[in-house]
Protein backbone atom coordinates (compact mmCIF):
# COMPACT_ATOMS: atom_id res chain seq x y z
CA UNK A 1 0.00 0.00 0.00
CA UNK A 2 1.02 3.25 -0.69
CA UNK A 3 1.81 6.10 1.37
CA UNK A 4 0.92 9.99 0.68
CA UNK A 5 4.82 10.43 0.91
CA UNK A 6 5.39 7.37 -1.50
CA UNK A 7 2.72 9.63 -3.88
CA UNK A 8 3.86 12.86 -3.67
CA UNK A 9 7.83 11.48 -4.31
CA UNK A 10 6.34 9.60 -7.63
CA UNK A 11 4.47 12.67 -8.26
CA UNK A 12 7.71 15.14 -7.30
CA UNK A 13 9.43 12.65 -10.09
CA UNK A 14 7.25 12.94 -12.78
CA UNK A 15 6.95 16.62 -12.86
CA UNK A 16 10.87 16.66 -13.11
CA UNK A 17 10.07 14.87 -15.93
CA UNK A 18 7.93 17.16 -17.81
CA UNK A 19 10.43 20.03 -18.20
CA UNK A 20 7.40 22.75 -17.25
CA UNK A 21 8.00 25.19 -15.06
CA UNK A 22 4.45 25.96 -12.29
CA UNK A 23 1.85 27.50 -14.09
CA UNK A 24 3.44 26.76 -17.63
CA UNK A 25 0.69 26.08 -20.59
CA UNK A 26 3.35 24.13 -22.72
CA UNK A 27 2.84 20.69 -22.85
CA UNK A 28 4.73 18.52 -20.58
CA UNK A 29 7.45 16.59 -22.43
CA UNK A 30 6.23 13.44 -24.14
CA UNK A 31 8.70 11.07 -21.93
CA UNK A 32 6.86 12.56 -18.65
CA UNK A 33 3.14 12.02 -19.69
CA UNK A 34 3.78 7.99 -19.31
CA UNK A 35 4.89 8.86 -15.31
CA UNK A 36 2.13 11.62 -14.95
CA UNK A 37 -0.99 9.37 -15.88
CA UNK A 38 0.88 6.57 -13.53
CA UNK A 39 1.13 8.65 -10.52
CA UNK A 40 -2.55 10.26 -11.34
CA UNK A 41 -4.19 6.76 -11.22
CA UNK A 42 -2.22 5.82 -8.11
CA UNK A 43 -3.64 8.91 -6.59
CA UNK A 44 -6.73 8.54 -7.37
CA UNK A 45 -6.52 4.66 -6.26
CA UNK A 46 -5.07 6.02 -3.12
CA UNK A 47 -8.39 8.44 -2.56
CA UNK A 48 -10.85 5.72 -3.18
CA UNK A 49 -9.08 3.54 -0.89
CA UNK A 50 -8.26 5.18 1.85
CA UNK A 51 -11.19 7.76 1.33
CA UNK A 52 -10.46 11.82 0.66
CA UNK A 53 -7.43 13.54 1.97
CA UNK A 54 -6.41 17.82 1.04
CA UNK A 55 -3.04 15.94 1.24
CA UNK A 56 -4.21 13.24 -2.04
CA UNK A 57 -6.30 16.20 -4.01
CA UNK A 58 -3.03 18.44 -3.67
CA UNK A 59 -1.08 15.85 -5.46
CA UNK A 60 -3.78 15.03 -8.03
CA UNK A 61 -4.27 18.99 -8.62
CA UNK A 62 -0.63 18.59 -9.57
CA UNK A 63 -0.60 15.52 -11.89
CA UNK A 64 -3.62 17.38 -13.22
CA UNK A 65 -2.03 20.66 -14.09
CA UNK A 66 1.39 18.87 -15.48
CA UNK A 67 -1.38 17.75 -17.77
CA UNK A 68 -2.49 20.72 -18.34
CA UNK A 69 -6.03 19.72 -16.82
CA UNK A 70 -6.71 23.00 -15.66
CA UNK A 71 -10.54 22.43 -15.10
CA UNK A 72 -9.41 18.99 -13.20
CA UNK A 73 -6.42 20.54 -11.41
CA UNK A 74 -8.98 23.44 -9.99
CA UNK A 75 -11.82 21.14 -9.33
CA UNK A 76 -9.27 18.63 -6.81
CA UNK A 77 -6.97 22.05 -5.57
CA UNK A 78 -10.90 23.33 -4.52
CA UNK A 79 -11.73 20.32 -2.77
CA UNK A 80 -8.09 20.16 -0.83
CA UNK A 81 -8.69 23.49 0.26
CA UNK A 82 -12.36 22.64 1.48
CA UNK A 83 -10.88 19.61 3.07
CA UNK A 84 -8.60 21.46 5.18
CA UNK A 85 -10.19 24.33 5.40
CA UNK A 86 -6.83 26.40 4.77
CA UNK A 87 -7.65 29.73 3.37
CA UNK A 88 -3.55 31.00 3.63
CA UNK A 89 -2.99 33.86 0.54
CA UNK A 90 -0.62 31.27 -1.01
CA UNK A 91 -3.33 28.77 -1.85
CA UNK A 92 -5.63 31.69 -2.81
CA UNK A 93 -3.25 32.84 -5.52
CA UNK A 94 -2.47 29.40 -6.67
CA UNK A 95 -6.27 29.05 -7.04
CA UNK A 96 -7.09 31.93 -8.83
CA UNK A 97 -3.43 31.52 -11.10
CA UNK A 98 -5.80 27.48 -11.80
CA UNK A 99 -8.72 29.86 -12.68
CA UNK A 100 -6.92 32.14 -15.02
CA UNK A 101 -5.51 29.15 -16.83
CA UNK A 102 -8.92 27.17 -17.37
CA UNK A 103 -10.03 30.22 -18.72
CA UNK A 104 -7.37 31.04 -20.93
CA UNK A 105 -7.33 26.80 -22.01
CA UNK A 106 -11.27 27.61 -23.19
CA UNK A 107 -10.54 30.67 -25.74
CA UNK A 108 -7.62 28.66 -27.24
CA UNK A 109 -8.74 26.45 -30.60
CA UNK A 110 -5.97 23.12 -29.63
CA UNK A 111 -6.62 21.17 -27.14
CA UNK A 112 -3.79 19.83 -24.60
CA UNK A 113 -4.20 16.26 -26.45
CA UNK A 114 -3.43 17.92 -29.92
CA UNK A 115 -0.59 19.79 -28.76
CA UNK A 116 0.67 16.71 -27.50
CA UNK A 117 -0.28 14.88 -30.75
CA UNK A 118 1.47 18.05 -32.58
CA UNK A 119 4.71 17.80 -30.54
CA UNK A 120 5.52 13.99 -31.05
CA UNK A 121 4.78 14.74 -34.75
CA UNK A 122 7.29 17.85 -35.36
CA UNK A 123 9.95 15.41 -33.00
CA UNK A 124 9.57 12.61 -35.45
CA UNK A 125 9.51 15.16 -38.55
CA UNK A 126 12.51 17.42 -37.07
CA UNK A 127 14.35 14.24 -36.62
CA UNK A 128 15.39 13.65 -40.39
CA UNK A 129 14.93 16.82 -41.67
CA UNK A 130 16.34 20.04 -40.06
CA UNK A 131 13.73 23.15 -40.05
CA UNK A 132 13.79 24.93 -42.77
CA UNK A 133 12.01 28.18 -40.17
CA UNK A 134 8.80 27.62 -41.88
CA UNK A 135 5.76 26.23 -40.17
CA UNK A 136 5.31 23.74 -42.68
CA UNK A 137 5.00 20.44 -41.09
CA UNK A 138 2.81 22.28 -38.86
CA UNK A 139 0.62 23.27 -41.22
CA UNK A 140 0.25 20.08 -42.77
CA UNK A 141 -0.61 18.33 -39.08
CA UNK A 142 -3.04 20.91 -38.62
CA UNK A 143 -4.60 20.38 -42.16
CA UNK A 144 -4.62 15.98 -41.56
CA UNK A 145 -5.07 15.61 -37.28
CA UNK A 146 -7.21 19.01 -36.48
CA UNK A 147 -9.56 20.45 -39.07
CA UNK A 148 -11.16 23.83 -38.87
CA UNK A 149 -9.73 27.30 -37.68
CA UNK A 150 -6.33 26.81 -39.11
CA UNK A 151 -5.65 30.32 -39.14
CA UNK A 152 -6.82 30.72 -35.51
CA UNK A 153 -4.75 27.35 -33.93
CA UNK A 154 -1.27 28.99 -36.33
CA UNK A 155 -2.04 32.15 -35.23
CA UNK A 156 -2.24 30.93 -31.18
CA UNK A 157 0.94 28.93 -32.13
CA UNK A 158 3.14 31.65 -33.18
CA UNK A 159 1.26 33.94 -30.02
CA UNK A 160 3.38 30.85 -27.94
CA UNK A 161 6.44 31.98 -30.21
CA UNK A 162 6.00 29.03 -32.34
CA UNK A 163 6.64 31.35 -35.68
CA UNK A 164 8.25 28.21 -37.50
CA UNK A 165 8.23 24.01 -36.38
CA UNK A 166 11.25 24.16 -34.65
CA UNK A 167 10.21 27.01 -32.74
CA UNK A 168 6.27 25.86 -32.44
CA UNK A 169 8.30 21.99 -31.03
CA UNK A 170 10.40 24.18 -28.45
CA UNK A 171 8.26 26.98 -27.29
CA UNK A 172 5.05 25.92 -27.52
CA UNK A 173 4.55 22.30 -27.14
CA UNK A 174 7.52 21.42 -25.66
CA UNK A 175 10.29 19.19 -27.41
CA UNK A 176 11.18 15.58 -26.49
CA UNK A 177 14.70 16.79 -25.23
ZN1 LIG B 1 12.68 26.72 -37.36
Amino acid sequence: MKTIADLRAQMIAAQKLTGQSSLDRRAPAPKAVPALLDAKSAISRFIAENGESADAYRLLSMAQECLLNYAGARSSFEKALSLSNQRHPKNLKHLALLREYEGKWNELPLTPDELLHLGAHLTSALATHACDHTPKHTKAWLAQCSPGQQDQKLKALRHWGGYCDCEVLSNAVQSAA
